[in-house]
């Protein structure tokens, strides 16, 4: 078996579309970033590319390559998920916690389940993703950014 984390901050803005987990989040603010700015997405895929201990997101996917601007980010966790198969690995399980002030994420979260755990090529119930509020207090409380925290497990095919 082997343990990857992986985290993930991006700045809010007027505007941008909120796009997590694959998961287009009607919201008056979205993230800013080179990708799409799916916090959730990096997260996951910095965990497995950590439990593999081949780099990070950046390494893999640098942010000042054209290639990757606006990209959609489940190309970076696919690629991600595919050095673990050639690993000789799937996933056990990804637990993951969203930290956004709003809105609320609950009516989206079996859509981000589902995104995840299909191109992960794992079941929903392998999935999962928790959400909270930054309770007012720093960027996320003040509603200037999302933060997302991401752990795999992963075990021999
Ligand atoms: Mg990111």
């Amino acid at each position: 078996m082997r343990i990857g984390q992986g985290s993930d901050i991006h700045r809010l803005e007027d505007g941008r579309p909120l796009i997590i987990g694959g998961v287009t989040v009607p919201s008056a603010k979205g993230a800013v970033g080179h990708s799409d700015a799916d916090a959730l997405t990096h997260a996951v895929t910095d965990a497995i590319l950590g439990a593999i201990a081949d780099g990070d997101i950046g390494s893999h996917f640098s942010d000042r390559d054209e290639r990757w601007k606006g990209a959609d980010s489940f190309v970076f966790l696919r690629e991600a998920a595919g050095l673990m198969r050639g690993m000789g690995f799937e996933i056990a399980n990804v637990d993951s916690t969203i930290s956004l002030e709003s809105p609320k994420l609950r009516p989206f979260i079996d859509e981000m389940r589902a995104n995840l755990a299909s191109v992960l090529g794992t079941s929903v119930e392998n999935v999962s993703i928790k959400a909270k509020t930054g309770e007012g207090v720093d960027a996320v409380g003040e509603g200037r950014a999302i933060r997302v925290e991401a752990v795999v497990l992963l075990r021999p095919v």
